[in-house]
């Protein structure tokens, strides 16, 4: 299994999102890169969104991250390049 692949299945099992705290304990420090090369390269549409996690209790600079699949993820790429 890949990064990518490990990252995606991350994201799929959790919708409401992946905080970047998560990542790290599951041993990808690199997250951030690989999210990167699934959007640019492989064309996911991975949002960031708020972390959902209280208890977490760290500041906002460490990003979480939503798959966005199917007809909505279509929508925000043509959001995208509208904008
Ligand atoms: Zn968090």
């Amino acid at each position: 299994m890949t990064q990518h692949d490990r990252i995606l299945t991350l994201l799929r099992d959790h919708p409401e999102g992946v905080c970047g705290i998560t990542f790290l304990q599951t041993y990808m420090p690199t997250y951030s890169q690989r999210i990167g090369e699934l959007r640019r390269n492989k064309g996911y549409t991975i949002i960031p969104v708020p972390c959902p996690y209280d208890w977490h209790q760290h500041n906002s600079n460490i990003a979480t991250y939503q798959l966005v699949e199917g007809i909505n993820a279509e929508q925000l790429q043509l959001e995208d390049a509208n904008g």
